[in-house]
């Protein structure tokens, strides 16, 4: 008997894989009501919003908030309803039988639910000045960032689908100019989003062109650009670069594991449920459509909702002796 308790204790009500908004508001809503909640964090924590600078649109900070401290606010209100929170990557997982089986590089965690909030990241062209200009002008998302360049002079998107687009529509409303570079001579974005960008007199194309390198120490000066028809190299003066080339959700762990779809987001049917019962998923690792912060923690709170219900009917089954 008390070895059977000693395991019962042992099992998470939720794991929560990921600590981004998704992660922390299903961990402050599962722990709010009552239930054992640990968030596998990872070993770099509070995922994309690490990386920007001010968020103006996040309802409730009239004046704006850095993206990191936004997150420690989200942690620290998940934690202090009791959710428990280790740093460490998962690797593995087994949803082959309940409960089900979260792997670290240290640890095994057991949990009758999951919510996988491990989130997407952007793809970056690999540029070393990229990576040391990131927050200080280069940026891979324009709705968080663009409010910050107003009236600047000119600002540079690169990619050629409906995100690109969608930032340079955006940016046009903010800076004077935006100048997309694309690598080919034709856009892969949706007819209506490049009909809308072609007849924005703000908005100009480089064509079959790639970003070599961004110049700049402290922040962003400019970009130069390479013509990949004729080899030819020029720069172009900028004062922000946002990188569109598409995003890749976090999954590799998940391959096999539940449904995904080409790309390697979840497939979710019910706005989170996963095709695995009890299996959750909140936020960019299945939403390639919104990906806001604040989008995210509404899938976050909705993944922890159904979570809640899904615990109490294994528990009650439970105590009713069902399988
Ligand atoms: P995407 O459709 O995959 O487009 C990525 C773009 O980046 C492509 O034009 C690609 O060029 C370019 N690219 C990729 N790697 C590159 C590299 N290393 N260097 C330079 N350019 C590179 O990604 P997305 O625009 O983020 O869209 C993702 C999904 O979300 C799509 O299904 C899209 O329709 C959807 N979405 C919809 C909306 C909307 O409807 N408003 C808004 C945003 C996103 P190539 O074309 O040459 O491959």
């Amino acid at each position: 008997m008390e070895g059977i308790l000693l395991a019962q204790k042992d099992v998470y009500d939720v794991i929560i894989i990921g600590s981004g908004p998704a992660g922390y508001t299903s961990a402050l809503y599962a722990a709010r009501a009552n239930l054992k909640v640990i968030i596998i964090a990872g070993v770099t924590p509070g995922g994309q919003l690490m990386l920007t600078g001010q968020v103006e649109n996040f309802p409730g900070f009239p004046e704006g908030i850095p993206g990191p401290e936004l997150m420690e606010r989200m942690k620290e209100q998940a934690l202090k309803f009791g959710a428990e929170i280790i740093y460490d990557d998962a690797i593995d997982v087994d949803f082959s039988s309940s409960p089900y089986r979260v792997v670290t590089s240290s640890e095994e965690y057991l949990g009758h639910s999951i919510i996988i909030a491990t989130g997407a990241a952007p793809r970056w062209l690999g540029l070393e000045s990229e990576k040391r200009l990131i927050g200080r002008g280069v940026s891979s998302c324009a709705t968080c960032d663009a409010p910050l360049f107003k009236d600047a002079e000119n600002v540079v998107i690169v990619g050629g689908g409906d995100s690109a687009m969608e930032y340079a529509l955006f940016t046009a409303n903010i800076a004077r100019k935006v100048t997309v570079i694309h690598r080919r001579d034709k856009l892969r974005a949706s007819k209506i989003m490049q009909e809308r960008a072609f007849s924005n007199p703000k908005i100009t194309f480089v064509w079959n062109s790639t970003v070599t390198d961004i110049l700049g120490e402290e922040k962003v000066r400019g970009v130069k650009v390479k013509n990949l028809l004729t080899g030819e190299e020029s720069i172009i003066q900028c004062d922000a670069v946002f990188v569109a080339i598409g995003h890749k959700p976090s999954t590799d762990i998940f391959k096999n594991k539940i449904e995904l779809d080409d790309e390697g987001y979840i497939i979710t049917r019910d706005v989170v449920k996963t095709n695995v019962p009890g299996v959750f998923a909140a936020g960019d690792v299945h939403d390639k459509k919104y990906r806001q912060a604040i989008t995210a923690a509404g899938f976050g709170c909705m993944a922890a909702l159904e979570a809640i219900r899904y615990v109490e009917e294994v528990k009650s089954k439970a105590q009713h002796g069902q399988a």
